[in-house]
């Protein structure tokens, strides 16, 4: 087996974790660190029995204070429209709930999703997930086993991606022995994260993942979930400084969001921080119509006018590739910025 478990990594909490333990979960606290009077969300608190408030400490920080319409506040923040029913609107808008083994989704030719473990550290009120029965889904160490043997009996299998959830919320002992075992099949070469904790709890980059992470021997690519440049901090810059260190390409994914990046401007000014990151933008996408989330949807057109002006504004390797995702498709589809259906 691969030899990445670095040996002083033990299975005790570590400081990520403690800051974790401390995250806003009820909207009244959260309202009250950002002085804003809980009047005006009198209608909206309910809604966190859909899906619970989930915010860390420091993704607060970066809110603005008084600022009610604060982007990042508008995207974790329960809303009275959660409860709005939408036609088109659905739990399982990917079709994801019926898989016949546990955390394991192989929806793409080449590459297959492991869903490491349900749970994030922040909770996206537009998450596509958000009704995902990740209780039905969070492997035993032998359904990782029986996973880990179909993707090694599957040679087209070039890629695993980690998904969750969040996967970084795993512990790195378990993240590192996962790792290895994944490393051990011969036709993998290449391990993607999908996380958006370095941006929630950028301590998350920490010795213990970076160590084991340096010793993999794949390609490793980690692919960063930011929707707005203000989600964009120092101590997030010097994350991913220390992951392209040790030769991790860093990616971004972003969702079209009204009311919170649905202008050209907020859209450029996020490739521009990202770039200066050291962040590559690589997709936006449309809103996947998962049910509670209507409200945050910006029509095809208006995205796309918004991605044809960013090409006039940015170089081409600025400009994420603008992508829906649709149940049952070999791959993200990506959308035709000049076909004027939509
Ligand atoms: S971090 Fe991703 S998976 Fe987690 S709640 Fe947000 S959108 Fe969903």
């Amino acid at each position: 087996m691969a030899q990445i478990i670095p040996k002083n990594l033990v299975s005790v909490e570590s400081n990520w974790q403690k800051e974790l333990a401390t995250a806003f979960t009820d909207p009244e606290s959260l309202l009250h660190y950002l002085k804003l009077d809980p009047r005006q969300f009198s209608e909206d608190v309910a809604a966190r029995k859909l899906f619970p408030m989930r915010v860390p400490r420091h993704f607060a920080s970066l809110m603005h204070q008084q600022d009610r319409h604060d982007p990042l506040l508008l995207q974790v923040f329960p809303r009275a429209a959660e409860f709005d029913k939408v036609a088109g609107f659905t739990h399982d808008p990917l079709s994801e709930q019926h898989n016949t083994t546990p955390g394991l989704l192989h929806k793409y030719r080449s590459r297959v999703l492991l869903i490491v473990r349900g749970g994030c550290a922040v909770n996206c009120r537009y998450c596509f997930r958000r009704h995902f029965p990740y209780a039905d889904n969070s492997p035993s160490r032998a359904q990782w086993d029986d996973a880990l043997t179909k993707i090694a009996a599957d040679e087209t299998i070039n890629e695993v991606i980690l998904s969750g959830g969040d996967p970084l919320m795993a512990k790195d002992l378990a993240l590192a022995d996962l790792a290895s075992k994944i490393a051990d099949i011969a036709s993998v070469k290449r391990l993607r994260i999908h996380t958006r904790l370095p941006v929630v709890l950028p301590h998350r980059v920490d010795t213990g993942l970076l160590s084991w992470l340096e010793a993999l021997p794949l390609q490793r690519v980690m692919v960063l979930h930011i929707n707005h440049v203000h989600e964009i901090s120092p101590a997030l810059v010097n994350a991913v400084s220390a992951l392209k260190k040790i030769g991790v390409t860093v990616l971004n994914q972003a969702v079209l969001l009204r009311g919170i990046n649905d202008s050209v401007d907020t859209q450029v000014a996020l490739s521009e921080g990202l770039f200066d990151a050291g962040i590559l933008p690589y997709y936006l996408h449309l809103l996947d119509k998962v049910a509670g989330a209507a409200h945050f949807e910006v029509s095809t057109g208006e995205a796309k006018r918004i991605v044809r002006e960013m090409l006039l504004q940015l170089p081409g390797f600025l400009v994420p590739k603008l992508v829906r995702e649709v149940a049952g498709e070999g791959s993200k589809s990506p959308i035709d910025l000049h076909c004027t259906a939509d």
